[in-house]
């Protein structure tokens, strides 16, 4: 462990910037409300009975540890890297997400709140936020795009099929950002009796530290796990980046060993072209979105840019401040992989090894994909198989039918 590495990558729990990035920069009513969160998460974190509480949920409720599980027959397909999945698919409600709306329930609850609200795009966040809330008997009203709800009709349904009110956003493209204007504006409203549950490691301090926090379980049980099956640590690490949470939790617990190569992926779409992707790391430029300081990825106006991929859980124009750190300090490497080439993960993978992956999820498999066969065999990957793709197998067959996506040669002919 180097000091530098470790002191460098906490955030300042004072202002809640690592290194240039995070921040809080919001209007002045919400300073004290996000005060108190900090203040309440700083008693928290090192509780024990608040720990042993999160344990307890992590364990019988989202049936954690998840395993670590060596794709045999991918590696021999490949010739070269040894990969491992860290199967965060199989949490309940088949994602990382859960993880964090299960930490910050606890942290309502330990508020005195009775209502929690949170945004949600494709509707994941929102059906995690929803399941947390019925387990904890609190009231919980989801803001959602009025487009996106139309896209997502059954995550709709299981939201309220697990008591949450979900509202439409109708303002603007009536999609993710309009979304998280009004549950913001609701939040101001209704800040005392109100949780807000943030997503993704993203948004003003504390989020991107406390959301980091309940999602670096991901990376410390991979450590232990990776350590017991090869007696040592991994010679890369790699995760999808839509806001960076799930990334952030494998990469948390490795960040002091050097030797290990952290890979972030982000959403190449259909190709590094304006509007065609998502790939803030990559091409984007430093500014404040949604109440924090990192990349992200601008219009001409220097507006949050249109941004697309095949995947609902990536199209974001931000990234998590962390990220913007671990870029900008060389410690964590950020590239690009295309719709095609996720998608030629998504069917390789379920034919490999019988696991069908997220398309996010998706994403970071392609890159171990395409570096696997240029290392030797005794070289080892972690990729974090950050969700199941059930929900989108429905998305793919169409997509088939229509002949827009050909399944790779392995897969045709079924
Ligand atoms: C939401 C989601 C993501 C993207 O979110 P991060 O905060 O970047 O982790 C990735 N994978 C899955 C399966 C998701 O549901």
């Amino acid at each position: 462990m180097t000091a530098t590495a470790t002191t460098l990558h906490r955030p300042d729990t004072s202002t809640g910037f690592f290194g240039a990035y995070g921040g809080q920069f919001v209007p002045d009513q919400l300073k004290p409300i996000l005060d108190d969160l900090a203040a309440t998460f700083d008693a928290c974190k090192d509780d024990p009975s608040f720990i042993e509480e999160f344990t307890y949920y992590l364990t019988r409720y989202s049936g954690r540890a998840t395993p670590l599980f060596l794709c045999s027959n991918l590696t021999a397909r490949l010739g070269g890297a040894r990969i491992y999945l860290k199967r965060e698919d199989l949490n309940h409600l088949g994602a990382h997400k859960v993880n964090n709306t299960i930490g910050q329930i606890l942290l309502a609850k330990r508020m005195g709140k009775k209502k929690v609200i949170a945004e949600t795009g494709a509707g994941q966040h929102g059906v995690a936020t929803a399941a947390t809330a019925a387990l904890m008997g609190m009231q919980c009203t989801i803001y959602m795009g009025a487009e996106d709800m139309e896209r997502q009709k059954l995550n709709v349904f299981r939201m309220r099929m697990m008591g949450a009110e979900v509202v439409p956003a109708m303002s603007g493209q009536r999609t993710l950002k309009e979304a998280v204007d009004e549950a913001l504006a609701a939040w101001v409203q209704d800040a005392n009796e109100t949780f807000y549950l943030l997503g993704s490691a993203v948004g003003p301090h504390p989020y991107p530290a406390i959301v980091r926090h309940f999602q670096s379980v991901i990376g410390r049980e991979a450590r232990a796990q990776i350590l017991e099956a090869e007696g040592r640590l991994p010679d890369c690490c790699i995760a999808c980046v839509g806001g960076g949470s799930n990334a952030i939790g494998l990469f948390a617990e490795f960040v002091p060993d050097t030797s290990v190569r952290l890979i972030g992926v982000e959403p190449a779409g259909r190709g590094l072209t304006y509007g065609d992707h998502a790939a803030t790391l990559c091409l984007g430029e430093p500014g404040v979105l949604h109440g924090f300081y990192s990349y992200m990825l601008k219009d001409d106006k220097g507006e949050a840019a249109a941004v697309y991929s095949i995947s609902a859980g990536l199209d974001y124009p931000g990234v998590g401040p962390e990220h913007s750190h671990l870029k900008d300090m060389n410690r964590a490497e950020y590239v690009s992989v295309t719709d095609v080439e996720a998608v030629d993960a998504f069917f390789t993978l379920s034919r490999a090894e019988g696991i069908i992956p997220a398309l996010e999820s998706s994403h970071a498999l392609a890159h171990a994909m395409k570096m696997a066969p240029a290392m030797p065999k005794d070289a080892i990957i972690v990729v974090n198989l950050s969700g199941r793709g059930d929900k989108d197998v429905a998305q793919i067959e169409e997509m088939v039918s229509n002949g827009l996506v050909t399944p790779p040669a392995m897969v045709r002919g079924l």
